[in-house]
């Protein structure tokens, strides 16, 4: 019989071979095949779970091998497919001459979940010769979680693999049993689709009109976004109602970041992402890391496909938002290790929020939405100057919209629409913006954006009052966006104007 488990090499998961031989010598054990400190361990919680069982441990020295044998392995969940390779040695199990196990042994010889069913999905989606004629023996936490997994695929419109026969245990005694009898009762499937985790309505506190209109701007066209304003101006505000509005995940997205939750030994969760990280972040906790092979996602490859929220981004460290610039541009980052490299992808929504100077305060006077109020701004004028060149360099080129609330609109917070109104008008001008250009505008390609420009002296002469091409661009992306949000198919004047009036901020500052 050949046993086979898996392990997961630069994000890819590869099957491996479990090898076995016994000499009547000395009773011992041993794993060959690079295996990590977990791997080494499993031969005493096999033989604990052997006794638990009431098997015979064979007293013989035996050897396992994990082919190939030049790779280095990690992980727990390979004690099974060791364990049914002994028992096999013994135990007649003529009717499965190809099996993968995967589950991990406790001492008293229950299964423990593996926890990565997504990457053995993506192994039997033709990664190993001949899936169906393959038999799973799978741990029962495992065995549900694989169906939950395929249950979502099918759901969504993937191609699913033909697992062949999958046979599912809760302790290792019953590998005992003739593998036919072992597969049980059928699995109710828990309902993957996302439930709303969003603020509700009563918790959401009243926007100013400009917040509102950013707010609408960026859910639309899904712009990287940053929130400026004194405290107390209601940027918190703003990031719950971006919550609030968040869109679901795209579908390829979503299996993406499902391998990289298996990556961090979390459980797959198919709603849309917010990940939210504090201001002394570093590079590390959010690319994630890579070494030997064995990739651990950071935030921001968790946070793919969905919203990334960077509170009091002035304050961050400089080398955390500088390794920001390659995700931000390509959706994507690369990671080396001394062993090669490895392409993780990124594709998320930032969202920034700061205040504009050290202790909060500044600007020092402005109108709340009950008075005008003179909030205490305890900062020398060169200590905020230092403080705003914090948001300068290239970094800040990829954020596309830029706003300072000042609070002095929260007058008009009346007009303020409801949740339903403006969930409405956000999925209503994204499905226009998806239409006429096939992605979200902040991704159109730069090629296709030229194209885009009302062909008048004056569109033009307000393009070219923009500083770089990237510049351009960014005008171009807010204006198809503001389009989108008044029912246009393309940008206009009046979107330009007022793309433009965004990027004044920028200036400013
Ligand atoms: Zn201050």
């Amino acid at each position: 019989m050949q046993v086979f488990s898996f392990f997961v090499r630069d994000l890819a998961p590869e099957a491996l071979t479990v090898e076995y031989s016994a000499r009547f010598q000395i009773p011992g054990f041993q794993i060959l095949g690079l295996p990590a400190p977990e791997i080494q361990e499993a031969r005493e919680r096999i033989i604990s779970a052997f006794q638990a069982s009431g098997l015979e441990f064979p007293k013989k020295r035996i050897l396992i091998n994990l082919a190939p044998a030049s790779i280095r392995k990690s992980g727990t969940g390979h004690d099974l497919a060791i364990a049914m390779k002994i028992l096999s040695e013994t135990i007649d199990y003529s009717s499965a001459t190809r099996v993968i196990a995967c589950g991990e042994l406790g001492l008293d010889g229950t299964i423990r979940p593996s926890g990565k069913m997504g990457h053995l999905i993506e192994l039997l989606q033709g990664k190993i010769p001949d899936p169906s004629g393959l038999s799973l023996i799978l741990g029962t936490e495992d065995h549900a979680e694989f169906n939950r997994l395929l249950h979502w695929r099918a759901r969504n419109g993937f191609q699913n693999p033909d697992p062949g026969h999958v046979m599912c245990i809760g302790h290792l005694r019953q590998l005992l049993l003739p593998p036919d009898s072992m597969a049980l009762d059928a699995i109710t499937l828990e309902d993957p689709d996302p439930v709303s985790g969003s603020p509700s309505e009563k918790t959401l506190l009243p926007l100013g009109a400009l917040q509102e209109r950013v707010l609408k701007i960026a859910s639309v066209g899904r712009h990287h976004t940053l929130l400026l304003g004194p405290k107390g101006v209601g940027k918190s505000a703003s990031m719950d109602w971006f919550r609030a509005l968040a869109a679901p995940s795209a579908k390829n997205a979503a299996w993406e970041r499902a391998l990289y939750q298996e990556s961090r030994n979390e459980k797959p969760d198919f709603h849309s992402p917010i990940r939210q990280v504090h201001s002394q972040v570093r590079p590390a906790h959010l690319l994630g890391s890579f070494h030997s092979g064995a990739f651990r996602a950071g935030e921001l490859s968790l946070a793919h496909g969905g919203m990334f929220f960077a509170d009091e981004f002035p304050e961050w460290p400089r080398d955390s938002k500088e390794c920001l610039r390659e995700p931000l541009q390509s959706e994507s980052f690369q990671l080396t290790s001394v062993r090669g490299t490895l392409r993780a992808k990124c594709d998320l929504q930032l969202i920034g929020s700061g205040n504009l100077c050290p202790c909060g305060g500044f600007p020092a006077r402005f109108q709340s939405h009950v008075h005008t109020r003179t909030a205490t701004c305890r900062c020398s004028e060169a200590e905020v100057r230092k403080y705003l060149q914090r948001l300068s360099g290239p970094i800040l080129d990829r954020i596309d919209l830029w706003a300072v609330f000042s609070g002095a609109d929260r007058e008009l917070e009346s007009k303020n629409g409801s949740l339903e109104t403006l969930s409405l008008q956000v999925s209503r001008a994204r499905l226009l913006a998806h239409a006429v250009h096939g992605v979200a505008p902040a991704r159109i390609p730069p090629d296709k954006l030229e194209r885009l420009i009302p062909k008048s002296a004056r569109s033009l002469r307000l393009l070219n009052s923009t500083d770089s091409l990237r510049d351009r661009h960014k005008l171009v992306r807010i204006a198809c966006s503001i389009a989108a949000l008044e029912g246009l198919e393309s940008p206009d004047h009046s979107s330009f104007d007022e793309a433009l009036s965004y990027r004044m901020f920028e200036r400013i500052i």
